[in-house]
């Protein structure tokens, strides 16, 4: 069995749409494309005038490299939003196929399916936000063709054990995907926690990175899938032609350049010590009840009343995200590691209102914490 059997049969049935630009190789004089013959203002070499490849050599050559995979078995798409689309739209039959995530997580995995009509089956996660590998096992249907995994898992933070993924991959071959997020990977203590490796080993395990994070483009919107070099066949098939705009290329090829690489490095560092820091001094302030242990470059933060603390940092001009929608986290705010003085501000004003002796809680602070 291939694990493109899983897909859906009338997406490995069609025929692709075939663009100027795939069709386009060798010339010298492109009139193939009803493009502008002249570049534009301000395009500085660019080239912009022209259709952008659709998976840009340079770029594929560089993250191939960067995430240690061949070719082949990456795609470039914009953010791995993209690619969690296509993931969805290749895999689920509208009304018939479902995905299986772990609450509390990323809500794109939900967002995707329900635009497919596709089924959304929750396990929640333990209450220490472990992974309970048996539920997840136990609540495969046939139905189910893509199983989401995220780690880091935003927005709890912590890391799920490489021995789980291999657990998840292995009993799930030929049943469903293994999609394993790594958004955050590159924040973990222990540097390379990745499971990319293992995409050689099991055909049904993908994996999904982005250069939003810790690369600092997230504005340039380029995130990869690593899978099987069929699983990656079949999405070029579905995606729409040109994804990426050339400038965000040229961006991205920066950042990854042998100094773009040092200067990722040194911020991942900082967010790396600052993380440490902040999750000291958070614990040790009034009306907060728990910093959750964090892998990634945020810290989800218990607190006594954390609609207040959140209505508090907004007055002094501090947007945090407020995570006390999802399951568990009724109490909880996700705050970002900054620069070193941003932290400092938001501790600065925690302490103001523990001091001014309303707590963070908006109630008198003495002896109501010991
Ligand atoms: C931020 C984030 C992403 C990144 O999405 P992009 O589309 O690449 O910007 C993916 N997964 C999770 C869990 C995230 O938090």
């Amino acid at each position: 069995m291939s694990v493109l059997d899983l897909a859906r049969p009338e997406i490995r049935a069609m025929q692709p749409y075939s663009s100027a630009r795939m069709e386009a190789s060798g010339g010298q004089v492109f009139l193939n494309a009803n493009e502008s013959a002249w570049a534009p203002v301000g395009d500085d070499g660019l080239g912009c005038n022209r259709y952008p490849e659709p998976q840009p050599a340079a770029l594929v050559e560089a993250l191939a490299t960067l995430y240690v995979v061949r070719r082949e078995q990456l795609l470039v798409g914009r953010g791995s939003d993209e690619a969690i689309d296509l993931l969805v739209r290749a895999f689920c039959r509208a009304g018939e196929d479902a995905i299986l995530i772990q609450p509390p997580t990323f809500g794109m995995y939900a967002v995707c399916a329900r635009i497919q009509n596709a089924g959304v089956i929750e396990v929640a996660l333990q209450a220490d936000f472990t992974l309970d590998v048996d539920a997840i096992l136990a609540a495969v249907t046939p139905a189910v063709k893509l199983v989401f995994i995220c780690t880091p898992n935003n927005p709890t933070g912590q890391l799920v054990p490489r021995a789980s993924v291999e657990q998840l991959a292995q009993t799930l071959a030929d049943r469903a995907l293994l999609v394993v997020d790594e958004a955050y990977v590159e924040f973990t203590d222990a540097g390379d926690a990745s499971v990319a490796d293992l995409i050689d080993r099991y055909d049904n395990l993908a994996v999904l990175r982005t250069l939003s994070k810790a690369w600092a483009l997230a504005g340039a919107r380029i995130g990869s899938l690593l899978a099987n070099a069929e699983v990656i066949a079949l999405l070029k098939r579905i995606m729409p032609p040109y994804p990426l705009p050339l400038p965000c290329v040229e961006a991205a090829l920066i950042a990854l350049s042998g100094w773009g690489q040092v200067n990722a490095r040194n911020h991942v560092a900082i967010v790396r010590n600052q993380r440490a820091r902040m999750q000291e001094a958070l614990r040790q302030l009034p009306g907060v009840r728990e910093v959750l242990p964090s892998q990634a470059n945020f810290l989800a933060v218990r607190f006594d009343d954390a609609a207040a603390v959140y209505r508090q940092l907004l007055a002094a001009g501090i947007v945090v995200r407020d995570v006390r929608r999802y399951p568990n986290l009724g109490d909880a705010l996700r705050i970002t590691i900054g620069t070193p003085d941003e932290n400092g501000r938001v501790l600065s004003e925690l302490k103001k209102a523990a001091m001014s002796g309303r707590g963070v809680t908006g109630k008198p602070a003495s002896g109501e914490y010991a």
